[in-house]
């Protein structure tokens, strides 16, 4: 297997279920995904290791990112009963999460250097640290791929994998980014 097979193969049996490749020099930052952030949009700024601003610029962002040269997109897929329905959602958020941890802990063992962006913010300690103590768990700590300034819709389209999963469906996305030339 090469390295995109494994890393995809990781993910499917993680229980993530679509994946695409991106180029890391056809990623797009863009700062008005930044001000979405700003604007408070998801109750996640400014609470978290894991969003702006302390993630840094989108410059610092830039940078992160091209220590790269691969991402693979991927997302996971799942139902809730309404529109109205809130805990069906955040049940939805929370199974992404795990996927990812569990994604993140079949990398390890074959992939030394890599940047792991889940959905949204991290929610992994009741309470977190930020900004007055590190983070408690930074080995786990996968950062908003929204907080990237990175447009999801757009790197869909470019991963050819589907955005929108239809009624009460959610779709959460994250990306791994690896150095698949060495
Ligand atoms: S792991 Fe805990 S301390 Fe670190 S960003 Fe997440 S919630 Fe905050």
């Amino acid at each position: 297997m090469n390295i995109r097979e494994k890393v995809k193969d990781s993910a499917i049996q993680s229980g993530i279920g679509q994946t695409g490749f991106i180029s890391v020099k056809d990623l797009v930052l863009y700062p008005e995904i930044r001000k979405i952030c700003e604007e408070n949009a998801c109750r996640n700024y400014g609470i978290s290791w894991a969003c702006p601003p302390a993630v840094g610029t989108l410059e610092e962002c830039r940078k992160r990112l091209n220590q790269y040269d691969t991402m693979l997109l991927f997302s996971g897929s799942y139902n809730y009963e309404d529109p109205f329905d809130i805990d069906g959602m955040h049940k939805a958020l929370l199974a992404f999460k795990r996927a990812v941890d569990q994604f993140d802990i079949r990398l390890k063992p074959f992939l030394k250097d890599y940047l792991l962006l889940s959905n949204e913010g991290c929610g992994r300690c009741s309470e977190c640290t930020y900004p007055d103590a590190p983070c408690r768990y930074p080995e786990l700590l996968h950062p908003s791929i929204e907080g990237y300034g990175l447009q999801i819709s757009e790197l869909a389209e470019k991963a050819s994998m589907q955005y929108y999963g239809g009624p009460n469906t959610v779709n959460f996305f994250g990306g791994l980014l690896f150095k698949e030339r060495t």
